[in-house]
């Protein structure tokens, strides 16, 4: 066996991590990884990915890290809940799932009794989301039954927001008018961000692999069209990084010529490094975890029965939190990424004060409401 149990526990307390189960269905062919990081602050939420592995040892680690991502952006969101992540090992992640496998990781779901919510991430689809859903409330993000279906127009407001705030840490204004804004992958979140903005009248150039895309914001809010290689470049007020993660390292934050980033993707630099890089170009960054929250934060209105509305609104209060950061960045000296990392570790111990989320806990929380099933079992 490549992991032993001895590394698993190692890695699991260097992250701080509570809880790691291993899901074996034979039947079925399912092999998984189920990470609880913390339940501190509430039930662990974060998606499940279906993805092909090199190792049993990569995927451990990828939910490892992703689950701890996922609890410092529900921390800085100022959620009510923790960070979890499942990733599922497959050969081939865009081959159809059999039904018996998704049953089997519905049933691995609900054995832990809500302590991990499972969403969609990387590899889902809404399929796989339902049949898991037949074996267990303790999903998110399902159309219809009281669940809140694709986050990433809300993701997209979110950006908005923090996007107002950088201009107003900027120039002491948050209008995005005549604003150039570059977004550089308009999928499902970069499309919506790319028509919010052009509503807003800021100036908009957008790029993306898929030409299709691209085509169709030219013709419907008159985007600028950018070759992918070209989008870093591009000289902008606020760079978007909407497509896949590390768009930010050692070899791309010398060609930005953006005055500020702040987009969607998830992990956008590269290290830790590439935040003071940024910082020491005079490149305002507002990290990633904090600026595309408002997937999360839509998830969770679930649990006090979804409203779209409220959804909005709590998203909209992204715009403080990257405020504060940058007041926090400002305070310590060091950059936002940084700052924003501290400022949730911070809320976890100290709100959180060392708690676990326990099953069937009469104080159970989430959102400061009782937690209940998300729809009739
Ligand atoms: P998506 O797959 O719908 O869109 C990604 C887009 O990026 C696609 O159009 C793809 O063609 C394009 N792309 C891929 N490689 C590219 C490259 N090298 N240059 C330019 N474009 C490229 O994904 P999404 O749901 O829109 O999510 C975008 C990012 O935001 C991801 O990093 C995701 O993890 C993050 N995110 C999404 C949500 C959400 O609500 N969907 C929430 C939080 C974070």
């Amino acid at each position: 066996m490549e992991t032993t149990q001895a590394a698993v526990t190692e890695l699991m307390t260097e992250m701080g991590h509570e809880q790691v189960v291993f899901v074996a269905d034979a039947p079925s062919g399912l092999r998984a990884v189920i990470a609880v990081h913390s339940t501190a602050l509430g039930p662990s939420l974060g998606g499940i990915r279906f993805w092909r592995y090199a190792s049993e040892r990569e995927a451990l680690v990828d939910a490892l890290r992703l689950s701890e991502a996922m609890s410092l952006k529900a921390a800085a969101a100022g959620l009510h809940q923790g960070g979890g992540k499942a990733v599922v090992l497959c050969d081939d992640p865009d081959a159809p799932r059999g039904e018996p496998l998704l049953r089997a990781m519905g049933r691995a779901i609900d054995e832990l009794g809500g302590r991990y919510i499972a969403a969609e991430d990387v590899g889902a689809t809404p399929r796989d989301m339902q049949i898991i859903a037949s074996e267990t409330p303790w999903v998110t993000g399902i159309e219809g039954h009281g669940g809140s279906g694709d986050p990433s127009p809300v993701t997209a407001y979110g950006v908005v927001c923090a996007m107002q705030a950088v201009l107003e840490e900027l120039d002491g204004d948050p209008s995005l008018v005549g604003k150039r804004v570059v977004v550089d992958g308009v999928g499902h979140v970069g499309s919506h961000l790319a028509r919010l903005l052009a509503d807003a009248g800021a100036r908009v150039a957008v790029a993306d692999v898929n030409a299709d895309r691209v085509d169709t914001l030219v013709r419907e809010v008159g985007a600028d069209a950018l070759a992918v290689e070209a989008a870093l470049e591009e000289p902008c007020d606020v760079l978007a990084p909407c497509a896949l993660g590390a768009a930010l390292s050692e070899s791309t934050i010398p060609r930005l010529q953006c005055r500020a980033v702040c987009g969607a993707a998830n992990n956008q630099l590269a290290d830790a490094a590439a935040d003071h890089a940024l910082a020491a170009r005079g490149i305002l960054y507002a990290p990633d975890f904090v600026v595309n929250a408002g997937g999360i934060i839509n998830l969770a209105e679930e649990f006090v029965g979804y409203d779209r509305d409220k959804a909005l609104k709590r998203t909209a209060q992204i715009g403080e939190t990257v405020c504060r950061v940058f007041a926090l960045a400002r305070e310590s000296g060091g950059p936002p990424g940084h700052a924003a990392e501290e400022m949730a570790r911070r809320r976890i111990a100290e709100e959180g004060g060392g708690r676990r989320w326990v099953p069937g806990d009469p104080a159970a929380w989430t959102n400061g409401a009782p937690l209940r099933t998300l729809r009739p079992a």
